[in-house]
Order: structure tokens, then sequence, then C-alpha cells
């Protein structure tokens, strides 16, 4: 089984009288253990072909189906429950919660799942090794430069153990050399051997040259669907 598979989604949005259709008729199949990108001018439809894959937002009609599950049909509250334990979210501008630590922003999902603190905290510790942070759990967002914030977020997109990440720009916000270390984690992740997906959206096409598939997107569509 893909790990994603879109069939004939159309995502239509609409603006007063008018009707935007920002998806229309996308056939995909991502398989795991790949990273991916999608890149195409702005307002192709990149970022609601990603949350639709995270579970963020709902097909108009075609079905989307992330680890076996159609998830076109699901309710609010089924969504939010598919997204806790399938999907791993990295932003643009990190989205780290400036009170905290680096290892209590990667344990905050697990935490809000009810976890013990203490089992939270091992596991968000290991998580920041792995990433290169072993020396920086203690340290609060703004005492971390942009690449370690990114790898704090990714630790955290890690946390649940989700068979896909979806990360919008991830070194949009990142200098080329730092941006670069990001690619190569985001690379490792996928290569793992855990059948990971990664999929990234980036405007930065030396970015996508590194991975080993690029959806190429133009006004809703796929270019090179299944290349
Ligand atoms: P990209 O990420 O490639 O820039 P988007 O997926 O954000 O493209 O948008 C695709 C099209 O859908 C654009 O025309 C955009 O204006 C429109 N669109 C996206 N989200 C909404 C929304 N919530 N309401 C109305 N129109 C939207
Ligand atoms: P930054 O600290 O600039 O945000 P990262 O933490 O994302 O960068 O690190 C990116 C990569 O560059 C990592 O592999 C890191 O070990 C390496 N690196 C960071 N700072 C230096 C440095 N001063 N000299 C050599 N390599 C470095």
């Amino acid at each position: 089984d893909p790990a994603v598979r879109f069939h004939e989604v159309v995502r239509e949005y609409r603006l007063g009288e008018e009707i935007v259709r920002a998806l229309d008729g996308v056939d995909l199949d991502l398989a795991g253990g790949q990273f991916v990108s999608i890149v195409g001018p702005s307002g192709a439809g990149k970022s609601t072909l990603l949350h639709l894959m995270g579970g963020l937002d709902t097909p108009t009609s075609g079905t989307v189906t992330v680890g076996g599950q159609d998830i076109g049909a699901y309710s609010d509250t089924q969504l939010a429950e598919f997204r806790r334990h399938h999907i791993g979210f990295v932003f643009q501008f990190f989205n780290l919660l400036p009170t905290l630590t680096a290892w209590e922003n990667v344990a905050v999902p697990r935490l809000l799942d009810g976890q013990a603190l203490s089992t939270a905290r091992d596991d968000a510790i290991a998580l920041l090794q792995r990433v290169g942070l072993a020396d920086r759990v203690e340290h609060r967002p703004a005492e971390l430069s942009g690449g370690q914030m990114q790898r704090v977020a990714i630790a955290r997109a890690l946390i649940n153990d989700p068979p896909v990440i979806l990360a919008d720009e991830p070194t949009g916000n990142l200098d080329s050399r730092t941006g670069s270390g990001v690619l190569d984690l985001l690379t490792d992740i996928a290569h793992s051997g855990t059948n990971r997906l990664v999929v990234m959206v980036t405007h930065d096409r030396s970015a996508a040259d590194r991975t080993d598939r690029v959806l190429t997107m133009r006004d809703g569509r796929l270019e090179n669907a299944d290349g």
C-alpha cells in the first residue's frame, strides 16, 4: 500500500460568489521511505495538497487515502485523532513554544496525549540526541539558532512515531548552509529504514533537487504525475 494515495481529488473554495478550484483533479501515489518535494508557482495548490495529506482539510470530491485510511469522509474529531498518530508537521517558522525548553517542546504532543512527564522526557531527549542537539535539551527557543530550532521542531514531529512527516517550507527561514543541514536530516529520516514518508513544499529548486521525487504543481494540477 502506498503511504499516500490521491484519486481524482478536487478541492474548491468559495470566495463570495466565486468558486476557486485549488486542486483540479489530482492523482498521486507516494511510497514510504522517500523524501518527496512539491514545487510550483504561488497559488498552484501546493499548500492545499499538503493540507489534504495531513488531514487538515478534506476534498470537495475524490478520495484521499493515508496509511490505508480513507480520510476524506472523516469528521473533525476523527481527523484530529488521525493527525495525532499519523502525521508530524514541520513549519517555516518552527512554531515552538517560547517559554518551554527544547525537550519540553518535543514532549508537548505526548503530554497532550496524557502521558507521564518522565516517560515523555526520556523519549524527547533521545530524539534531541538523534537530531544532533544532545547538548541543547534545556535551552529555550530564544537561546537556539534557527537551524537548531528547526531540529527541535523536527524532533517534536517525530515524537509519536508517525508514518508521514509534512514540512511546509522547512528551510524558508534558514540560510543555505543551515538549510542544507536540515535537508540532510529530513533525508536521513525518510531513508532510515522505517518506511517513513517525508513530503516538503518548497520554493527552493536546489532543495527540491536533493529529494527522491519532485512533484511540480501548476493551476491545481500535477504536471509530472507519477513520474
Ligand atoms: P500554493 O500553496 O501553491 O501557493 P494554495 O494551495 O495556497 O497554493 O492555493 C491554491 C489556490 O486556492 C489559490 O488560488 C488560493 O488563493 C486558493 N485558496 C487556498 N486556500 C483558500 C481558502 N481557504 N479560501 C479561498 N481560496 C483559497
Ligand atoms: P546552525 O547552528 O548554524 O543553525 P545547524 O545546527 O543546523 O546550524 O547545523 C548545521 C550543520 O552544520 C550541522 O551538521 C553542524 O554540526 C554544522 N555546524 C554548525 N556550526 C558549525 C561550525 N561553526 N563549523 C562547522 N560546522 C558547523
